[in-house]
C-alpha cells in the first residue's frame, strides 16, 4: 500500500515579536526572504543527499510516499511574496509524488490583500490558518499584535472572494486583560465570521517569551499582572468547549475543533504518528523510525544549505518503548482516544495497567477498546500525560 506523507515548511520571520511568543522567529529585513526561500527550495530538491550526509536514513516506504498535505507555518509566512510560496510548492511538486488534499498557509490578518489571496489560490493554497488570537483590540495591543479586530472582518471576505472556503481561526485564552465577557465576545465574533476550523491555545508561561518571563520574574512592561489566573484560563477553555459544540463544531483534539470534514489533515498526522518531512530553519521531521529537527538560526541555515550541509540539531532513533509512549500521549490528545487492543497487538505488551491509576482518579475513561480523556478533564490533560509517563 502506498503511504502518505506530510510536508511542513517553516518560515521563521515576523513583522514584530508578540509579547507571549516563545517560538524561534525573528524580525528581519525583507531582503532576507529570497535567500531563505532559495535555501528551502534547495533543501527540498536535494533532501535525499542532505539526509544521507546528516545521518538520516529515509525508510524505503517513504521513497514512493504520496505527499497529500502541506503546511506552511511560522512565523508569518503570509509576509512572503506569493511568488516565493509558489516556488516552494512547485519544488515540492517536482521533488515528490504529490496528490495534495490540503495545503495550508498560516496568515496574519493585516497581511491579507485581495491580490495575495488570489495568488495563493493560483499557487494551490486552499486553507488559511488565521492568527486571530482575540477580537478585543485592547488585548491584541497588550499582546503586541499588529492587527486589530477590524482587520479580521476586512480579511475574511477577501479570502472568500478569492475562493478560499477552508479557514481556521486561532484564539488564545490567557491574554493580558482578558475577561469572561471579552472571551465570550471573541467566541461570538468568531462564530459570526464562520470559519470551518478553530484552534484554541492556553497562554504558555515560560522563560521563552517576554510576557512569560515577566509573569515568572515580575515587572510591569508587558502587563503580566493583568494575565488571567490559571483557573480563569481553564474556565475560558470550558466555555469555548461548550460554545463551539453548540454552534456546530466537533471537538476532535484537545486544542482543535472542526466542522464535519474540516479536521486538519496535516495536523492529524502528528497525533497519529504518521510521517512528515519539515523543511526550513527549525523544522521538525518524523520518518516513522527517526525524529530530527533543523537548527533554528535562519541565517546559519541558509549558509549551511549553501555549503551542501543540513544543519540538524537533534536526531534520534525512536525506540520501541518511546514509540509506545508517543502512541499513548499523542493518541490521548485526540478526543476519539486510543485503540488499546490495536496498540497491544502492535507492540506486544499490555498497556491497560498504565491507565489503572488514571482510571481510578476519573481522568480517563474506557469504552470498549477505546481509552480517552474523561469529559471535563481536558484542561488537565498535561497532568494526565505526566502521570502516564511515570
Ligand atoms: S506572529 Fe506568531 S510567530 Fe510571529 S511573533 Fe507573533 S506569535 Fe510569534
Amino acid at each position: 500500500m502506498t503511504s502518505s506523507l506530510g510536508v511542513y515548511i517553516q518560515v521563521p520571520f515576523c513583522q514584530t515579536k508578540c509579547t507571549y511568543c516563545n517560538f524561534h522567529t525573528g524580525v528581519v529585513s525583507a531582503a532576507r526572504f529570497a535567500p531563505y526561500v532559495d535555501a528551502v527550495c534547495a533543501e527540498i530538491a536535494g533532501h535525499r543527499g542532505f539526509y544521507e550526509r546528516a545521518g538520516v536514513s529515509l525508510p524505503e516506504t517513504l521513497a514512493a510516499a504520496v505527499v497529500d498535505s502541506v503546511y506552511i507555518g511560522g512565523g508569518t509566512p503570509s509576509l512572503l511574496d506569493p511568488a516565493h510560496l509558489q516556488r516552494v510548492l512547485d519544488m515540492i511538486r517536482t521533488s515528490f509524488v504529490c496528490d495534495f488534499g490540503e495545503v495550508t498557509l498560516e496568515a496574519d490578518p493585516e497581511t491579507i490583500t485581495a491580490e495575495k489571496a488570489a495568488a495563493w489560490v493560483a499557487a494551490g493554497i486552499g486553507r488559511i490558518s488565521f492568527g486571530v488570537q482575540s477580537f478585543c483590540d485592547a488585548e491584541l495591543q497588550a499582546a503586541g499584535r499588529m492587527h486589530r479586530r477590524a482587520d479580521v472582518f476586512r480579511a475574511m471576505p477577501l479570502l472568500r472572494e478569492a475562493g478560499i472556503s477552508n479557514v481556521s481561526f486561532d484564539l488564545i485564552a490567557g491574554l493580558p486583560g482578558q475577561t469572561a465577557e471579552s472571551w465570550k465576545d471573541s467566541l461570538e465574533r468568531l462564530a459570526e465570521l464562520g470559519p470551518q476550523h478553530v484552534s484554541i491555545y492556553l497562554l504558555e508561561v515560560d522563560e521563552g517569551s517576554r510576557l512569560g518571563l515577566e509573569i515568572l520574574q515580575g515587572g510591569t512592561r508587558y502587563s503580566a499582572a493583568r494575565v488571567p489566573s490559571e483557573d480563569e484560563m481553564a474556565e475560558f477553555y470550558e466555555t469555548a468547549c461548550e460554545f463551539l459544540e453548540r454552534v456546530g463544531f466537533r471537538h476532535y483534539e484537545i486544542s482543535n475543533w472542526g466542522r464535519a470534514g474540516f479536521e486538519s489533515r496535516h495536523n492529524l498526522k502528528y497525533w497519529r504518528r504518521e510521517p512528515y518531512l519539515g523543511f526550513g530553519a527549525g523544522a521538525h521531521s518524523f520518518s516513522g523510525a527517526q525524529r530530527w529537527a533543523n537548527a533554528h538560526d535562519a541565517a546559519a541555515y541558509v549558509t549551511a544549505i549553501g555549503a551542501g550541509e543540513l544543519p540538524i540539531e537533534q536526531l534520534e532513533t525512536v525506540t520501541r518503548e518511546s514509540a509506545l509512549e508517543e502512541e499513548l500521549f499523542l493518541g490521548l490528545r485526540k478526543l476519539d482516544g486510543i485503540d488499546v487492543a490495536l496498540i497491544e497487538r502492535r507492540y506486544g505488551v499490555a498497556v491497560e495497567p498504565r491507565f489503572a491509576r488514571l482510571m481510578t482518579a476519573g481522568l480517563v475513561e474506557r469504552e470498549g477498546n477505546c481509552v480517552r480523556l474523561a469529559p471535563g478533564k481536558l484542561s488537565v490533560a498535561n497532568e494526565v500525560f505526566v502521570e502516564l509517563m511515570r
